[in-house]
């Protein structure tokens, strides 16, 4: 067995049952990385609070997307598993760095203006301090690197910046600066063809549909808006169908589809039940799998809560060091 890289760090808000978008931004990524790094991945609940109105769905949605993730092959034997709030240390930590942290650096974050524009009658505290919390969960596991797309570099750079702050300030060198993996994110479109999949535009294809709920999703899905009738040439470079048809179909399909939709060989009819078939195979052994966990509710509770134990490991063992650095009485040092 050859040794692995060092420890990855990601977390994800608890969004309930994923879609495609989620599956192809993160989760195929965070299993791939599972066998070159020791990998710890939280479902980021307290990060959830800075704009939910209500926490009804909260632990429903936590559980549906642990489901997930462990269907689609994010394994607790390889990897740390668990929930953000279920180790409390994080919230101990993210005060401590908010000492280090210039407000005005924070309040200047293209993503603090974007979340007040977002959610401009529940401007909180939490909101303000959110990269900083985001900066604790990656710290406090000491993770030597952080998959990011390019552009959550900036993101990685924050935490980057506290790290120093920190060690600068206290005169010690516990935290680390964790590196980028930069990771290729593919842009996933929603069924609108427009805007980025998301469940709360409800353009999404959940993981978790049944194989006609997702044929009917995918039938729905906006093509060439050029393509008019069936005998017009169509143009898949800007149909989103096609983009799933490359990720999805054979490479024979994919460059017979190409060819045929520009001469309007290919219906977009026969084009989509293609794409929902191919889509359908490829999800089969996931929806199998999940099946196979919902029945035993106590699965996922049980990975999580022994993730989180594992987790707490780490945490404990770097606040006791974060606390003797500060000089806090009664440390030891
Ligand atoms: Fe898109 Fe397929 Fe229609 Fe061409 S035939 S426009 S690739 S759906």
């Amino acid at each position: 067995m050859t040794a692995k890289k060092g420890r990855v760090f990601s977390g994800a808000r608890p969004t309930g049952r994923q879609h495609l978008g989620n599956y192809l931004g993160a989760i195929k990524n965070y299993v791939a990385m599972q066998d070159d790094y020791r990998t710890v991945y939280c479902i980021v609940d307290i990060h959830a609070l800075t704009t939910v109105e209500t926490t009804k769905d909260l632990a429903f949605n936590t559980q549906e997307m642990a489901l997930d993730w462990l269907a689609a092959g994010m394994d607790p034997k390889q990897s740390i598993i668990f929930v953000q709030s279920h180790v409390p240390e994080v919230m101990e930590l993210h005060t401590i760095l908010s000492m280090v942290t210039p407000l005005g650096k924070l309040t200047a974050l293209p993503t603090f203006k974007e979340k007040v524009r977002d959610n401009p009658d529940n401007v909180n505290y939490g909101l303000v301090g959110y990269p900083v919390l985001m900066s604790a969960d990656i710290l406090l596991y000491k993770a030597d690197a952080v998959p990011v797309g390019t552009d959550q570099i900036p993101h990685l750079e924050f935490a980057r910046e506290v790290v120093r702050s920190f060690n600068f300030h206290y005169e010690t060198d516990v935290l680390i600066e964790p590196q980028a993996v930069i990771t290729k994110i593919p842009k996933v479109l929603g069924i609108d063809g427009e805007r980025k999949m998301s469940k709360s535009l409800n353009n999404h294809i959940e993981l978790a549909a049944t194989p006609e709920e997702t044929e009917k999703r995918v039938m729905s899905m906006v093509t060439d808006p050029q393509r008019q009738r069936r005998n017009d040439p169509g143009n898949p470079d800007v149909c989103n169908v096609f983009t799933l048809h490359k990720i999805f179909s054979s490479e024979n399909e994919v460059e017979s589809i190409n060819k045929d939709c520009r001469i309007a060989e290919i219906g977009c009819v026969d084009c989509k039940r293609k794409l929902a078939a191919n889509l359908n195979k490829h999800l089969e052994p996931f929806r199998a799998k999940r099946k196979e966990l919902e029945g035993d509710p106590d699965y996922v509770r049980d990975v999580l809560l022994d993730g989180a134990k594992r987790a707490k490991v780490i945490a404990a063992e770097t606040m006791a060091e974060v606390r003797e650095a500060i000089g806090f009485y009664g440390v030891k040092g």
